[in-house]
């Protein structure tokens, strides 16, 4: 049996895989078992910061294996400790747990915004409202705080204790917090899986001094727009608010499962001994790629990403079958005239990898993407876009 039979008789069916095996890369190219080579515009969606085997990430990671892989979270290990105090030394937040997803360090925030509320006002203040068409997530738990219904459909009975609030609304907020039941407010500043769309910074700023002034936690769900991916280092600070919880994971350790939650002054004290836990959280091995990504997110890089952002924006708005660009930093969603399937089919075709959010077609590209390669790829999504754009008009 060759990769895809042996994958389709043995592995559960939850993927609709595109049809190639990835075998290896360097950067954002990558090649498959017929030996064809790609632009990877995706970047394992968000997870490979520095692309495929950056040598410097697989140099520290190889090391720390070499050393210690694994130790329970019973002993103390250098690089969890280490990766703890750049994370909040870049952020100001004050504390960091670690898990190993975004939806597990989604579950920690609301795990611990609960307690916050139920420490101070009872445990009657335990709702969590989230916004409409938002993604937390594949837990039980983090699905019901997606705000998706074509998610939640076949899962019932979900986590009680989610409101829905819609984006741009602050009188959903008002209303959906009267009866002073609501713990936190969860959000994405840029909705990823739900479209790429970012949220107005006046309705973002309005919601955080709302939830200042009513001691309700915001939480800001930086699972995707986290570690430089928006061209700041977290999403939050391109809006100038402070979160109490913020959650990141995806391309913390630039390829390998680390999740973190980070508390601010609110929430440092709130998760006491026993309360929460992990037995991979904190590997030191996932924790050593992440100080060697975080190490190289600095202002040159993170400018680079605002330049690299313009450039395909440029490029890509008001070209012939693009009808909008929406996103932020290296965080971008192409409404295509075509069909966002038949474009992403197109692209590969051509050497070019996209994803899919909604009807949009989604790039992530490596942060630290070659120029050339950019315009390379850019000059393949025009073209495509132009061809299927024009097809379709004309049937
Ligand atoms: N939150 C956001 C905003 C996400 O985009 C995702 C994944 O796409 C998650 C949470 C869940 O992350 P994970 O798949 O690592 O559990």
């Amino acid at each position: 049996m060759n990769v895809f039979e042996k994958d389709s008789a043995y592995i559960a069916g939850t993927y609709a895989r595109f049809p190639l095996a990835l075998t290896h890369g360097r950067g954002a190219l990558v090649y498959d078992t017929e030996g064809r080579e790609y632009i990877d515009l995706s970047s394992g969606i968000a997870v490979n910061t520095f692309g495929y085997s950056d040598p410097v990430w697989a140099q520290a990671v190889a090391e720390q294996a070499g050393k210690l892989q694994h130790t329970s979270n019973l002993f103390y290990s250098a690089p969890c400790a280490r990766l703890a105090e750049m994370l909040c030394t870049r952020t100001g937040m004050k504390k960091v747990f670690f898990s190993n997803s975004g939806a597990e360090a989604n579950e920690c925030a609301i795990k611990c915004a609960r307690k916050y509320a139920a420490d101070r006002y009872g445990s009657d203040r335990c709702q969590i409202i989230t916004l409409k068409n938002s993604f937390h997530g594949r837990t039980v738990t983090t699905l019901s705080a997606t705000g998706q219904d074509s998610f939640h459909e076949l899962f019932h009975p979900l986590t009680e204790g989610f409101r829905y609030a819609r984006a741009s609304h602050m009188e959903d907020i008002a209303q959906l917090t009267e009866d002073g039941k609501v713990a936190a407010i969860m959000i994405e500043l840029v909705q990823g899986e739900g479209g790429v769309n970012p949220l107005e910074r006046d309705y973002v700023t309005a919601l955080a001094a709302y939830a200042q002034e009513k001691d309700i936690l915001l939480i800001v769900d930086e699972v995707q727009t986290g570690n430089g991916r928006t061209g700041a280092l977290y999403a939050y600070m391109n809006y100038g608010i402070t979160p109490d919880i913020v959650t990141t994971a995806k391309g913390l350790a630039g390829g390998l499962p680390l999740g973190a939650t980070l508390f601010g002054e609110k929430t440092e004290g709130v998760l006491t001994p026993g309360t929460h836990g992990s037995t991979f959280g904190g590997n030191p091995v996932a924790c050593a790629g992440a100080i060697s990504i975080l190490d190289r997110l600095d202002a040159v890089l993170l400018e680079q990403v605002k330049e690299k952002s313009i450039y395909i924006r440029e490029e890509l708005t008001d070209a012939p079958g693009i009808l909008s660009v929406s996103g932020m930093g290296l965080m971008l969603g192409i409404e295509t005239v075509a069909d966002a399937g038949a474009v992403i089919a197109a692209c590969r075709e051509k050497g070019v990898l996209v994803i899919r959010a909604k009807n949009k077609v989604r790039l992530l590209p490596p942060l630290n993407i070659e120029v050339g390669l950019i315009k390379r790829a850019v000059a393949v999504i025009r073209e495509v876009c132009k061809d299927l754009g024009n097809k379709e008009d004309h049937a």
